[in-house]
């Protein structure tokens, strides 16, 4: 039998990002959807370094594609903690279903929404490693480790290290976080001042000069009840004096009678929303962290969902146009809920972890609860419900 290597649409990266546009395609144009091919480097179940937590703006852009997020193993924790030097707010679910973040195995969530996409029929071919995209007057020409496959779109959603963002942006400023993870099992209760149930993030490091936070996660492993450890750092001014992660998370840790020493510590970039970057090119658009996720907390799990939609949205119109220049693309983002939502969460990240004075940080968290709560749901999250584009 032989392989087509021609497509309406070739999407690149099978995870939140690349799948959702897939399945939001096949829910808005299934036409278009059955000519349209995601090309994956791994094959599912993979690996994705990643602490799982998902808030409820995943739940609702799934609901919208008829998908059920409680299907996937995972931890629901009642409450997050936001907190600077283990003091401060403490959020419950503000949409009162009780779950304020649900945390699950990426290889786990990734590998059940690609079998809903295979199930719905959407094409994929794993162990496929795209290797450069060429853009000509008639198609775009992607080059991979298996041949040369053609389409007239291409939706670069390969993630932070991807190779699309480099046919659409050839140079330009880093803006990517970086992140360390580990797993530990639980804590003994007398040993740590965290609840075991909760999602906590700890702000301490901001006056060293770092723009993030700690974080503590329950999670599952293969049923087993773990806590995923890690440390962010939107890496706002590189280059300039910044305490070293391992050194923090370490710090934190040894709070916890917790200790670094034979754990695996892993470390991935995380691509950030800067809004004046392009998003496009001439039969190319970027979607999830390859466009750029959550400056403030490094969030891109249900983000990457949300860039689905608006990418299939602008590629149904581009077949209805017969225009592939994607010349709107970047207003469209910018206009979505999304979109502000992102531009919101990376002006509030320069603003928050500018902040480098202790008492300042303290009484912000400590003080301002109802201010920043009102603010957080009123433009940080919850961009999914205030999305009124078909689709929804
Ligand atoms: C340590 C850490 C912790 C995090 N914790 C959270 C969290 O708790 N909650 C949250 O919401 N977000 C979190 N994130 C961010 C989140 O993981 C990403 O924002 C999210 O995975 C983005 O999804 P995506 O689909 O854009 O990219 P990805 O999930 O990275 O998927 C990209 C896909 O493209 C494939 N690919 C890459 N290159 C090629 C190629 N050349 N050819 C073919 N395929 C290719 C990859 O194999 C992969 O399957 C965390 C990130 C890190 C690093």
């Amino acid at each position: 039998m032989s392989i087509s290597t021609t497509y309406d649409i070739l999407i690149i990266g099978s995870g939140p990002a690349g799948l959702s546009t897939a399945l939001h395609l096949q829910q808005m144009a299934p036409a278009l959807a059955q000519k349209t091919l995601i090309l994956e480097k791994a094959s599912h179940p993979r690996q994705k370094l990643c602490g799982g937590g998902v808030l409820p703006d995943g739940d609702i852009v799934l609901r919208g594609l008829g998908l059920d997020i409680s299907e996937v193993p995972q931890v629901t924790t009642p409450w997050s903690n936001f907190v600077f030097e283990g003091r401060g707010l403490r959020m419950t679910a503000p949409d009162k279903s009780g779950i304020a973040f649900r945390l699950v195995r990426r290889d786990e969530f990734d590998a059940w929404l690609a079998g809903k996409a295979r199930v719905r029929g959407i094409q994929m071919r794993e162990n496929v490693t795209v290797i450069e995209i060429v853009a000509g007057a008639e198609n775009v020409k992607v080059v991979t480790s298996a041949g040369d496959f053609y389409a007239r779109a291409v939706v670069g959603a390969d993630g932070s290290r991807g190779i699309s963002r480099r046919a659409v942006v050839a140079r330009e400023a880093a803006h990517s976080a970086r992140a360390l993870e580990i797993l530990l099992p639980p804590v003994a209760p007398e040993k740590s001042s965290h609840h075991q149930d909760e999602a906590y993030f700890d702000f301490f490091p901001i006056p060293r000069g770092m723009g993030g936070y700690v974080w503590d996660f329950p999670t599952q492993v293969g049923g087993a009840l773990m806590h995923c450890w890690g440390v962010y750092d939107a890496n706002l001014h590189p280059g300039s004096a910044q305490a070293k992660l391992k050194d923090v998370l370490a710090e934190e840790l040894t709070r916890h009678g917790l200790s670094l020493d034979g754990v695996e510590v892993q470390g991935h970039p995380i691509r950030w929303f800067e809004p004046s970057a392009p998003f496009s090119a001439p039969g190319i658009i970027l979607a999830g962290d390859a466009a750029g996720v959550d400056a403030l907390f490094g969030e891109g799990i249900a983000p990457a969902l949300g860039y689905g939609k608006i990418a299939a949205q602008a590629l149904v119109d581009a077949f209805a146009r017969q225009d592939f220049r994607f010349s709107t693309y970047k207003k469209r983002l910018l206009r979505s809920e999304l979109g502000k939502s992102l531009t919101w969460r990376t002006r509030t990240a320069r603003l928050a972890f500018g902040i480098r004075n202790r008492a300042l940080q303290s009484f912000t968290w400590n003080r301002l609860g109802l201010p920043i709560r009102l603010w957080v749901e009123n433009r940080l999250i919850f961009w999914s419900k205030r999305d009124k584009t078909p689709g929804s």
